[in-house]
C-alpha cells in the first residue's frame, strides 16, 4: 500500500483513493461535528452496509451527512468498501 496521500486537514500520510480523492482520515474523522460543534459519529446500518449518524452526546439521529472537522466542511457516507468516509466537501 502507497502512502502517497496526505490528509487534508492534519497532513498525516495515507494511502491515496481514486474513489475517495478527498478523504480525510479517521483520526480527524472522530473530531466531527454539526455546524453546532456537537460532536457526531457514524456507523454503518448493518454489517452489509448503509450510513447512520448519531450525536455523540445524546445518541439521538443526525439525520445529514454534512460534518464539520476543524472548521472544514465535510461529507460522511458509506464507504464502497465497508466502514464509513469523509471527505472534504466543496461547495
Ligand atoms: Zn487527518
Amino acid at each position: 500500500m502507497n502512502l502517497n496521500y496526505n490528509c487534508p486537514i492534519c497532513g498525516k500520510p495515507g494511502p491515496s483513493s481514486p474513489r475517495y480523492p478527498r478523504w480525510i482520515c479517521p483520526e480527524c474523522g472522530q473530531r466531527a461535528t454539526d455546524e453546532n460543534g456537537r460532536g457526531l459519529r457514524f456507523q454503518n446500518v448493518s454489517v452489509s452496509g448503509g450510513y447512520e449518524a448519531y450525536y455523540r452526546d445524546t445518541g439521538e439521529p443526525y439525520n445529514s451527512h454534512i460534518c464539520f472537522v476543524d472548521g472544514v466542511k465535510c461529507w460522511a457516507d458509506e464507504a464502497y468498501m465497508g466502514g464509513i468516509v469523509i471527505s472534504i466537501r466543496d461547495e
